[in-house]
């Protein structure tokens, strides 16, 4: 699975339009096939996606609190996406206390994620 994730990644990164001169220094040679492979992914990355990459860190940083918070699997809530009802739902006290809690779901068919009961 990580094997995976490390491919899709290197491929994305020679394919990025944005990101022309690394798809040329491979093209020319000049960066051995060997050596991609051993990159880091942050070596390969342009300036744009390396903002990019900041962001989706934070937001992986984000789900793995919430992920920390544990969550209930219900089987009451259904996925706007993929109709399927396996959800794991979190609730949240996002402001003051006598707000009504958030509530962020999961879905575990196909990763989908919402706030509020739907
Ligand atoms: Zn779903």
């Amino acid at each position: 699975m990580k094997y995976k994730n490390r491919v899709r990644s290197r491929i994305s990164n020679l394919k990025d339009p944005k990101n022309p001169g690394l798809r040329r220094n491979v093209l020319a040679g000049s960066i051995e096939l060997s050596r991609i492979a051993s990159m880091s992914a942050e070596e390969m990355a342009s300036d744009e996606l390396k903002q990019l990459r900041n962001v989706l860190t934070q937001e992986a940083i984000r789900e793995h609190q919430m992920a920390k918070t544990g969550g209930t699997t219900t089987d009451l809530l259904q996925c706007g996406k993929c109709k399927k009802k396996n959800c794991t739902y979190n609730q949240v006290q996002t402001r003051s206390a006598d707000e009504p809690m958030t509530t962020f779901v999961l879905c575990n068919e196909c990763g989908n994620r919402w706030k509020g009961y739907k």
